[in-house]
């Protein structure tokens, strides 16, 4: 593995469960992490790594747990995902416009002790199991229809939903990540997408 790569492992503190290392939680269907051979292991760039380790102190503070449920993702699997689902606004064109393939992002979401997910207004990647199944047989309307759930800038009342969204959002901001206002799961190094950052073959 590059060198500039560190593993999260699971532990007191972190849950590694990659949305495409399984069928779980996966909107693509196929179980893209373990076909290549990266399987349920999360890395990500030194220097995420230096960042993420700063949310400790609350999760200890609130007894919570981080969830990683996306972090590197080799080229090769984003091509895979693309070809799986090709429409626009799932996947990035090419791994060089995918944070992910930089190692500089993390799709991340807060659970409570036992390991359970905290309320959001969607799952991680607004995975929904008919949704996803309407998607991967190319419709896409109604997943479309709902993805703005998945916004910052989504807002209904002052749910605990809504409330989740926003403390990980001031958290993550707090040790200097940043955000992406269509999916509020996914934090990425500011300079993440900069010449600092070349894509990392696996
Ligand atoms: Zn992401």
């Amino acid at each position: 593995m590059d060198k500039n790569l560190v593993e999260i492992k699971s532990d007191d503190y972190f849950i590694v469960d990659m949305m495409y290392a399984s069928l779980k939680n996966n909107m693509t269907g196929v179980a893209v992490y373990e076909e290549i051979g990266l399987g349920n292991r999360a890395f990500v760039h030194r220097d995420l790594w230096e960042r993420l380790q700063q949310v400790i102190p609350y999760l200890k503070g609130h007894k919570l747990k981080l969830k990683i449920g996306d972090a590197y993702r080799p080229p090769l699997a984003h091509k895979r995902l693309k070809e799986i689902i090709p429409q626009p606004g799932f996947f990035a064109a090419s791994p060089e416009r995918s944070q992910h393939c930089r190692g500089t992002a993390v799709d991340v979401c807060l659970c409570d002790e036992q390991g359970v997910e905290l309320e959001y207004p969607t799952k991680m990647d607004a995975f929904d199991a008919n949704y996803a199944k309407e998607v991967q047989s190319g419709q896409t309307e109604g997943f479309l229809k709902y993805l703005p759930k998945a916004h910052h800038d989504y807002a209904d009342a002052e749910t605990p939903a809504i409330k989740n969204r926003q403390e990980l959002k001031r958290l993550m901001e707090s040790i200097g990540l940043s955000s992406i206002n269509h999916e509020w799961w996914h934090y990425n190094l500011p300079e993440g997408n900069s010449d600092k950052y070349p894509l990392i073959e696996f």
